[in-house]
């Protein structure tokens, strides 16, 4: 047996490399970072104002952090559970949350379509399962929550090989570095000028430091995710995380029917959660995190169905706050910041572009609770770091115990 590649199995972002920023550049809108985030604002900027002068710059080149390396699950669903959310905000804003969500899904997959991105597009449910008691009372939570707001994700009557699943209707599964190669193309056409392998050292007063140059421009966003905080931007703690996946070689007919057709995601935290891509091979993330990425891409082996190959790993960095909720908004004048997506942010960084689009034209519309300006503290250094470390460690051990192992007779 040959050893995993450390790569995604689908195609690497397929664009044509662009230049290093050197000199003194001018612009009316700079972006930094040229993950989903950067690039969904830039598409929507420059399709709703085609004049507009868009510099991109990305330390790497597109998706290179977390947006070439998901694992394609594009579903509903932003910040706590539904039930915890309903507490936190109220039922209008909880209800609000949810259908916001699921609008964003219908977007990406509108805007894949429009994009005519070869991407491996399958639409269908998702389901959320629950393999313990403990995790089938969270669920049951969620189920009342929903059914209560009127919402349409409701239990499976035979939730099969789970304890319990609650099936969400509106989902999909993707290639996620087919998406960001699709929208670097585009952007690109409509002239807005990108710069690969151009970190911003820092933000100053309308002006953006480089090694090799510098941005001037009336308007910053910086979709940066888990990498905010070498720039200082006050947006609060949007802590880096690495997280890790694996893929299979493509399954026999049988253990695919076993597994069924929609992407699974368990409804305890860091729990193994999987996908079947078009080529049938079985994609799962989850497991610990922070940690090696050795002993993470163990773990989750150890749970695949056995005598499946695994052909490839990986990992990424996703941006987490304390509250489950991204950060959207003004970190200071002039300067946007739209990260933090806790790991779901397929279909929340497009929807932050868009958002981050109307903004700056001045049409944003009416604010949910992500759109802010920080994300709560959390103890990510100084002496306070080891209680988050040790939170992390039984999250890894409850998602072991409550977990999935996908084991089957076949
Ligand atoms: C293994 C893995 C699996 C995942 N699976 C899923 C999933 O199934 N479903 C889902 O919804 N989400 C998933 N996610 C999360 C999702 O991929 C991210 O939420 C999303 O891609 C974030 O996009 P972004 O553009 O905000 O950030 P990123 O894609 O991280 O982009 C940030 C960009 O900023 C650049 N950058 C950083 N610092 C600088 C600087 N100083 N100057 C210039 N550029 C800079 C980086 O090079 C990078 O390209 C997964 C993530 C990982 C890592």
């Amino acid at each position: 047996m040959r050893s995993p590649i450390t790569e995604p199995p689908w195609r690497r972002v397929d664009v044509p490399p662009a230049a290093p920023l050197t000199g003194r550049v001018t612009a009316d809108v700079a972006i930094v970072g040229a993950g989903l985030t950067g690039l969904a604002t830039a598409y929507y900027l420059i399709s709703r104002d085609p004049s507009l002068d868009v510099v991109l710059l990305d330390a790497g080149r597109p998706g290179a952090g977390a947006s070439g390396r998901g694992t394609g699950l594009l579903g509903p669903r932003v910040g706590p559970a539904i039930d915890k959310a309903r507490r936190r905000y109220g039922d209008e804003t909880a209800r609000a949350c949810y259908e916001a969500s699921v609008g964003w899904v219908r977007q990406v997959v509108r805007l894949a379509g429009d994009l005519g991105a070869d991407c491996g597009l399958t639409t269908g449910g998702q389901l959320m399962v629950a393999n313990s008691p403990r995790a089938a009372e969270a669920l049951a939570r969620q189920a009342d929550a929903y059914r209560e707001l009127g919402l349409d994700p409701a239990p499976l009557p035979d939730p099969g090989r789970f304890r319990a699943a609650l099936r969400f209707p509106v989902a999909a599964t993707l290639d996620p570095a087919a998406l960001v190669a699709a929208l670097a193309a585009e952007v690109a056409g409509r002239g807005v000028r990108r710069f690969d392998h151009s970190p911003v050292r820092s933000l100053g007063a309308g002006e953006l430091v480089l090694p090799y140059g510098t941005v001037r421009a009336r308007r910053t966003v910086v979709a940066v995710n888990g990498f905010v905080r070498s720039l200082a931007l006050p947006v609060g703690t949007v802590a880096p995380l690495e997280v890790h996946a694996v893929a299979t070689a493509p399954l026999p007919a049988a253990l695919r029917a076993e597994l069924g057709p929609e992407p699974v995601i368990d409804v305890t935290p860091l729990a193994p959660y999987y996908r079947l891509t078009p080529q049938g091979r079985l994609v799962m993330g989850g497991g610990p995190v922070n940690g090696r990425a050795e002993r993470a891409w163990a773990w989750l082996a150890e749970r695949l169905p056995g005598g499946t190959e695994v052909t490839h790993r990986w990992s990424g960095r996703i941006g987490m706050t304390g509250d489950d909720l991204p950060v959207v908004g003004e970190a200071v004048p002039g300067v946007w910041f739209a990260g933090g997506c806790c790991g779901h942010g397929l279909a929340l960084s497009v929807a932050s572009g868009a958002y981050l689009a109307d903004a700056l034209l001045g049409e944003a519309p009416p604010p949910l609770p992500w759109h802010r300006a920080r994300a709560p503290w959390l103890p990510t250094a100084g002496p306070a770091r080891p209680v988050l470390e040790a939170y992390l460690r039984l999250l890894t051990r409850r998602a072991a115990r409550d977990g999935a192992a996908l084991r089957f007779s076949t």
